[in-house]
């Protein structure tokens, strides 16, 4: 059984085996989460990024994938990395969304992590409607078979944590 938690504070000062970051494609860093996590990580999150780019990832890391690295000298083991869609208006991206939790969570699996944090992924920069990211993210990690005993999705703002909360009931 997972129990999902929830929190509101900074991913980056959690303590767990595994921390999400919502990465870019580039993997070589941006704002909002992503910026947080290598602020804090250190260089060795962005060297083997930069490795991993280079071995595997030329193109970039497609949207709905997810990969891990080292956390460096976050409280973590590691950190998985996945690429959020942007929000369309025009299409529905939601099974890229819903994959980027899958995803994670399968790579985490692989890794043997027991506790992960999520972020929001998509709802900054890439403008997904918090009401909707919330009901995929947390339909995704109800559904998804997992041996991760603990996933805590780590929201920002209290408005995030109110609407993940009712998604949560
Ligand atoms: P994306 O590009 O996937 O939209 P962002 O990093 O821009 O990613 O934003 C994703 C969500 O993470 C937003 O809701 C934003 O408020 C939130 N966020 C930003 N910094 C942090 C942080 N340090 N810890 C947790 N959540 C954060």
């Amino acid at each position: 059984m997972t129990t999902i938690t929830l929190v509101q504070g900074d991913i980056t000062r959690q303590s767990v085996d595994a921390i999400v970051n919502a990465a870019n494609s580039s993997l070589l860093g941006g704002g909002g989460v992503d910026g947080a996590i290598h602020r804090r990580g250190g260089p060795a999150v962005l060297e083997e990024c930069r490795r991993l780019r280079a071995s595997h990832y030329g193109k970039g890391l497609p949207t709905g994938q997810a990969v891990a690295t080292t956390a460096g000298a976050l409280d973590a083991r590691w950190v998985i990395h996945t690429v959020g869609p942007v929000w369309s208006a025009t299409e529905d991206r939601s099974d890229l969304l819903a994959s980027c939790y899958r995803e994670s969570l399968r790579v985490a699996d692989e890794l043997g992590a027991r506790t992960v944090a999520f972020p929001a992924i998509s709802t900054g920069v890439y403008r997904w409607p918090m009401e909707d990211a919330a009901r995929i993210a947390t339909r995704t990690v109800r559904t998804t078979p997992t041996s991760v005993e603990e996933v805590r999705f780590v929201l920002f703002d209290e408005r995030a944590y109110d609407v993940f909360g009712r998604q949560l009931g």
